[in-house]
């Protein structure tokens, strides 16, 4: 995919997102925020979500964050280098062992080429650890939380055709620069 915007916000050294250090990256999570498809207004944007990570109260965070706003290029903003652990599944090995890719909906959102991009960043990853395709997984698996609810309804897209969409990522020579690795 081109003209994706891959955009470094490394959380701070001494944020609670950053509760340890994985072993391996070894799963996938992809995720999808919580606020409704016509009603979220467009302020629930990366700033929103960018506000939300400065809680030093929690330790709930993730990694990545896909945007694709109308009329505007698909970004990807990355929060945590991929070794780093943080609480976004609700469960030990999730966590400890998944990348979390967050995906903004809200009423600007070109839902298609939003889900486009999680997948292309999802098959860059599987590369870059060697991750199989069966651990790419949705939040749901990991603790029953009804995410991400959209893609699991089959909203624009269904789930086998989000994995379908990265299989066929994966199978091509692709590349995506900015993204750091640890
Ligand atoms: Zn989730």
């Amino acid at each position: 995919m081109k003209d994706i915007i891959v955009v470094q916000d490394i959380l701070p050294l001494d944020s609670p997102k950053r509760v340890g250090k994985m072993v391996k990256p070894s799963y996938i999570t992809i995720h999808e925020t919580e606020t409704g498809l016509e009603i979220t207004d467009e302020k629930f944007n990366y700033k929103w979500y960018r506000t939300i990570l400065d809680d030093y109260s929690s330790t709930i965070g993730y990694h990545f964050l896909v945007e694709a706003n109308n009329n505007e290029p698909s970004r990807i903003y990355q929060f945590l280098e991929t070794n780093v652990y943080t609480h976004h599944t609700g469960n030990a090995i999730g966590n400890q062992q998944s990348i979390g890719i967050e995906r903004i909906v809200n009423k600007n959102t070109d839902m298609i080429r939003a889900i486009d991009t999680q997948a292309f960043l999802t098959a860059i990853l599987m590369k870059k650890f060697d991750i199989p395709i069966e651990n790419v997984l949705p939040h749901k698996y990991w603790n029953n939380k009804d995410c991400p609810s959209r893609l699991l309804a089959g909203l624009y897209c269904d789930w086998d055709s989000f994995i379908n969409k990265v299989k066929e990522f994966y199978s091509k020579d692709i590349e995506l620069d900015g993204i750091k690795y640890k």
